[in-house]
């Protein structure tokens, strides 16, 4: 398969040069030059398949004319090695918990299979040391960097904003040590995102170093996360509630949301998508306008839904040929205060005892508002609730317990580098290794 930019100045790509660079030369995003569909069968027994034989189905799909099937197989399989369940919430409203991984994200399941599908690569090359650079505000460093972790012949650099990550965030990419370096940069997120992106740019540093990138541009990132959408899907159908079904997407980057539009596009039968945004509503503002106006984002209790222009927006209106009237009809959105968000998860808990985390609130409350008579609302549940802890427990005025998985993370010991804001320590650090 060939990924082609959604700029469409750059040539196109093998899947290999893609998941290595990360981004097209003319900074664009790569796509596949085809997305199949699966075949009738396939979903006709969709709901007798294991979550691993479903992925693996829709994996081979997108890469099984370059990566061989034993090697893919074992890719899908390690990389799921937990259940997403679906759970009645309320109504026709069911929560798609995603957050049963290692690090309790959605991110994991793009983050584990990205660094299999990248160390495949690099072993069959016996290519130099890739060296990934991730910018986080919290999640997404965590994800990648236990996804990444031990993987021969990557290294990964999590860069993150000093004093502006949750204790028990910093304690998922700190203390882990083997190939993963923790970053303390004195700044923003924004400043680490900015650092990222000049080494990406920097000339000097490319010839020396192999970068690349593990946010959801990245198509090995970005792809696999259209695995939960068919097993959520055959989870539904199992129960008799298939027909008719509405996904719903607290949204950020819009990686996670455009993955379950691949699917659709693979014949998927889900009947319309909700894009959930907290106050950074700049998809919600494009589907009343028409416009699309980036701006800065603003910090929200959602904040990793804090985002200001959205990387794979690109990559929606290339689906879809840039028509908003095909995306308005596939695609509705909905905005959220805080203070909605807040509502929402104590008024959910009081009444069906079911805790939401403030992601997974604005797609739980986009649902009870939007859903039609004879629709079944999926909403996917982002993070545990856990992971924002000191927000839930002023919101509910009760303890949340913490699971074990996240407790032993608090056991380990904390080591990162201090870095300050400006490119060229940054730079000279990466051409000193
Ligand atoms: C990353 C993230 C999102 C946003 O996902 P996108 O793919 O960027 O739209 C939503 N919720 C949580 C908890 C996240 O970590």
């Amino acid at each position: 398969m060939k990924y082609y930019s959604t700029n469409r100045q750059a040539p196109v790509a093998t899947l290999e040069e893609a998941v290595v660079k990360g981004l097209a030369a003319d900074k664009g995003l790569f796509m596949p030059e085809a997305i199949k569909s699966l075949p009738q069968e396939f979903y006709g027994s969709i709901e007798q398949l294991s979550f691993q034989e479903i992925a693996y189905h829709v994996a081979d799909a997108f890469f099984g004319e370059d990566v061989p099937a034993e090697t893919l197989k074992q890719i899908v399989y390690d990389t799921l090695s937990f259940d997403v369940p679906l759970v009645r919430v309320k109504d026709a409203i069911y929560s798609l918990e995603l957050f049963h991984g290692p690090t309790l994200a959605f991110k994991d399941v793009g983050g584990r299979f990205m660094a299999r599908l990248l160390g495949h690569f690099i072993r069959k090359e016996g290519k130099k040391q890739v060296n990934v650079l991730v910018a986080t505000s919290g999640d997404t460093g965590s994800a990648v960097a236990n996804g990444f972790l031990g993987v021969e012949g990557i290294h990964v650099y999590v860069l993150y904003p000093k004093g502006k990550v949750s204790e028990i965030q910093e304690k998922q990419f700190t203390t882990l040590g083997r190939n993963i370096t923790a970053l303390e940069v004195d700044g923003t997120f924004d400043d680490c995102q900015a650092l990222v992106k000049s080494a990406f740019m920097d000339k000097e540093l490319n010839e020396h170093l192999q970068l690349t990138s593990a946010n959801s541009i990245n198509v090995a990132r970005f792809l696999p996360q259209a695995f939960y959408y068919f097993y959520a899907y055959a989870q539904l159908k199992k129960i008799g509630k298939a027909e008719n079904a509405v996904f719903c997407v607290p949204s950020g980057n819009f990686g996670n949301i455009t993955a379950g539009l691949f699917g659709k596009k693979m014949g998927l039968p889900v009947k319309r998508f909700i894009a959930a945004n907290n106050k950074n509503d700049i998809f919600y503002q494009y589907l009343l306008t028409g416009l699309y106006n980036p701006r800065p984002s603003v910090a929200t209790i959602a904040n990793a839904m804090d985002v200001g222009d959205p990387s794979n927006f690109a990559r929606v209106l290339d689906l879809y040929d840039a028509s908003h009237a095909a995306i308005s009809s596939d695609i509705s959105g909905t905005t959220y205060t805080d203070e909605q968000i807040r509502e929402t998860v104590k008024k959910t808990y009081q009444e069906t005892r079911y805790l939401l985390d403030p992601h997974g609130a604005c797609g739980y409350r986009a649902l009870e508002e939007n859903l039609q008579p004879g629709e079944i609302g999926v909403f996917l549940e982002t993070a545990h609730p856990a992971k924002f802890l000191d927000t839930v427990e002023s919101i509910i005025g009760e303890e949340v317990e913490i699971p074990v998985k996240l407790q032993a993370f608090m056991k380990g010991e904390k080591k990162s580098l201090p870095m300050t804001k400006e490119f060229a320590d940054f730079k000279q650090y990466l051409l000193s290794l």
